[in-house]
């Protein structure tokens, strides 16, 4: 890290910015302390590990040995914390309460945190975007809005960005950009992780979803509709997957080299095999409509030998749609 950040900079007075205040910025910051640097870290919500927070239900698929950073472990050891197993799992909200949160509240970090200050720009001081010469000389100047909308700007002298990928998920439409018609449809999508059998359950429950997405979150959410759908048995999943079979998606199961991605897999595998959900298989959203009372999604099928799955999801009178995709 003292290499990208040279000492002889004439910005050297100037801090390390830190976008975000994840796992990966509190990190950066406490390897930055151990280097003898000053960070500063810009956290657009109101507590550090803001974008867990929405997954707080939700079991990671690594233990707390993979989880934890050794620099930001040691600091936090210097104040007398106590880790956790390093062989447990944890939720989402085990991840902040035992780890991210103690770690914001050690001194050399809590005075480097501006909470509820969203990064907004990110430029080069009194230069436009064309001028290139002497650029790199000169210091970054970080524009944030905070919670009451005022805007304010503080320079650094290099700049780390850990603003992870949760407010930037994939749109519906197959080809990188949103369907024909999301946009109008937003209210009917739930982009992420939705806690169907706590929070959000009124939403989900005797609905017919469509989970369109195949990676570990819509696993997650596979599962959770599956416990809904006992408990409210009218509740009707349907999974909209690109390839062909869904056999990729259960990963290496019982032979992963993490047990808790092997066990999600496994469970996914266990529910397809059970029938209780329809799986639609060369899934292409093309475009998403409202007709009457209900949505209807306009689906593409590179294969014509697959087109019953299109039939069928033309007819879907879904009422509300979830959606993930990340993996
Ligand atoms: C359900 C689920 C399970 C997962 N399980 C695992 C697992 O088992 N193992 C694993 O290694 N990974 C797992 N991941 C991936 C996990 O999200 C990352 O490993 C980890 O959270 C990445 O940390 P990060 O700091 O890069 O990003 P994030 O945790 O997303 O943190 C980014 C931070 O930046 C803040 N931010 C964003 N934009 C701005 C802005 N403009 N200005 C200021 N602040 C901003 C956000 O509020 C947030 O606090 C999982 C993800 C999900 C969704």
């Amino acid at each position: 890290m003292s290499q990208l950040i040279p000492s002889d900079s004439p910005n050297a007075h100037l801090p390390v910015a830190i976008l975000g205040g994840g796992p990966v910025g509190l990190a950066a910051a406490a390897h930055l302390l151990e280097q003898g640097l000053r960070p500063i870290i810009f956290e657009m919500g109101e507590s550090v590990g803001h974008n867990i927070s929405q997954w707080d239900h939700v079991r990671l698929f690594s233990p707390w040995s993979q989880n934890m950073d050794a620099a930001a472990v040691r600091l936090l050891e210097s104040e007398g914390w106590t880790g956790p197993d390093p062989e447990h799992v944890p939720f989402g909200h085990e991840l902040r309460s035992q780890y991210l949160e103690p770690l914001a509240a050690v001194p050399s970090i809590s005075r480097s945190l501006k909470l509820s200050s969203k990064v907004v720009s990110v430029t080069r001081q009194n230069v436009d975007k064309v001028k290139t010469s002497g650029r790199n000389e000169l210091p970054f100047v970080i524009r944030f809005e905070t919670a009451n909308g005022n805007q304010d700007e503080l320079e650094a002298r290099a700049v780390i960005d850990a603003t992870g990928s949760w407010n930037t998920p994939n749109p519906l439409g197959t080809s990188g950009v949103e369907a024909l018609g999301e946009r109008a449809a937003s209210d009917q999508v739930f982009y992420g992780i939705p806690d169907v059998i706590g929070r959000d359950r009124a939403r989900f429950q005797s609905k017919k979803i469509l989970i369109i997405g195949s990676g570990h979150s819509a696993a997650n959410v596979l599962l959770d509709l599956a416990l809904l759908q006992t408990q409210f048995p009218d509740t009707e999943l349907h999974w909209g997957i690109r390839a062909a079979t869904p056999e990729k998606y259960f990963g290496g199961e019982d032979s992963d080299a993490l047990a808790g991605r092997g066990a999600l897999g496994r469970r996914l595998h266990e529910l397809v095999d059970s029938g209780k959900l329809v799986i639609h298989t060369s899934f292409r959203t093309r475009s998403i409509k409202e007709q009457f009372t209900n949505w209807l999604l306009k689906v593409f099928h590179p294969s014509p030998r697959l087109s019953r799955g299109l039939k069928s999801m033309k007819s879907l009178p879904a009422r509300a749609h979830a959606r993930t995709s990340r993996s």
